[in-house]
């Protein structure tokens, strides 16, 4: 039982609507403002129940004013979700129906909160909300937006990358270093490709077969999920799924670092103590993934040139060998120094 009230983890507002023309459940959760706009993608998937997607929510938003803020964005933290009910599928009508629906939400918060793709959702669904509310950025470049930013992931992942293994292994040449990519999709499919230009060692997996034929082109060893998981690397980079890394599975991983894109890695904080006590150094998801939202708020909502944008993107480095040096010099972990960096940010205001 709590014995106190954690203030820093009030959200400022929380909207739950039945959406008047879908019937379906909406969360806006809008975390912080205090560095500016909240932003967040609109995620829509299928929940046991709406009050886990309220739940989601409510986490998901938390992460993004700290991944703003260690991003040097100047915005906070907010997420949608449309919770659908397990086994539901929407056709077209009621999909832009449900869009419509968030799209009222989000127009209600006056600009307070933008949102994005997030799970579920692409560059074409931010057109439908955008019928309802100017506030949703990425939609596809003919249609005046910055479209997919999963390239600009990628390459804010191998910034990351240069980073940890200098800090790991002391130099920052990956052709000389082995890597296990787990997953092969937007993200994982462009840093496989990058890390295969570089020279590096590859191993890859994905549950879908079809991504073979990727690995194949890069001279990646195929690899089932598992073994990719537990491989004998130097670099394991989640690009799949969250929630991989778990008590069950962090003693079973034979790498010496993590970085990767997949958002939500840890099943619960504690679980970077014990990589840490495995001497597993962990980069941080919400440094490591920041590029899209860098790239895509650069150019849309802050109106900076595609070069100001990319050079923002490479700035990921630089975050994360700070928080990397910080954590080892106070003896603690990557996840607290991130978590306590962005907070002092937050509360002091600025990105
Ligand atoms: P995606 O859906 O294009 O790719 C995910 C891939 O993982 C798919 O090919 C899928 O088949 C595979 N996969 C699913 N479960 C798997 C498993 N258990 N083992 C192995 N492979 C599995 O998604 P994406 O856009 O490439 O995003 C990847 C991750 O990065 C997600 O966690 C996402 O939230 C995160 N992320 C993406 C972006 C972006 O710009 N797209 C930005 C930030 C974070």
């Amino acid at each position: 039982v709590a014995t106190h009230l954690d203030t820093e983890s009030i959200h400022e507002h929380v909207i739950l609507r039945r959406g008047v023309r879908s019937g379906l459940p909406i969360v806006v959760a809008v975390h912080s403002t205090a560095l500016g706009q909240a932003i967040g993608g609109c995620r829509l998937a299928h929940y046991p129940h709406w009050r886990d997607g309220l739940t989601d929510a409510l986490r998901l938003s938390a992460a993004m004013s700290d991944k703003c803020a260690l991003a040097g964005l100047p915005n906070g933290g907010g997420k949608t979700v449309i919770a659908l009910p397990p086994g539901r599928t929407l056709d077209a009508a009621t999909r832009r129906a449900v869009l419509h629906d968030a799209g009222d939400v989000i127009a209600g918060l006056d600009g307070t909160y933008a949102t994005g793709p997030d799970v579920g959702t692409g560059p074409d669904d931010m057109v439908t909300i955008a019928e309802r509310t100017p506030h949703a950025f990425c939609r596809p470049v003919q249609a005046g937006g910055s479209g997919d930013s999963s390239e600009h992931t990628a390459v804010g992942v191998l910034a990351a990358l240069h980073a940890l293994c200098a800090e790991r292994f002391g130099s920052a040449d990956l052709s000389t270093r082995s890597f296990a990519v787990l997953g092969l999709g937007r993200v994982g499919g462009h840093v496989l490709r990058i890390l295969a230009d570089a020279g590096a060692t590859l191993v890859a997996a994905d549950t879908d077969e079809s991504r073979r034929t990727l690995a194949d082109t890069a001279g990646a060893a195929w690899a089932s999920p598992q073994d990719c998981l537990t491989a004998d690397v130097d670099v394991l980079v989640p690009a799949a799924l969250g929630g991989l890394l778990t008590s069950h599975t962090v003693p079973t991983l034979r790498c010496a670092a993590i970085a990767g894109p997949a958002n939500n890695q840890l099943d619960t904080p504690a679980t970077a103590d014990l990589l840490h006590q495995h001497g597993i150094l962990w980069a941080p998801d919400i440094i490591v993934s920041a590029g899209g939202i860098i790239h895509a708020t650069a150019v849309e909502l802050h109106r900076e040139t595609f070069a100001q944008a990319t050079a923002r993107v490479h700035g990921i480095a630089d975050t994360l060998t700070d928080i990397l040096r910080t954590a080892r010099a106070a003896g603690s972990t990557p996840a607290a120094a991130a978590h306590s960096r962005a907070r002092h940010q937050i509360e002091h205001g600025r990105p």
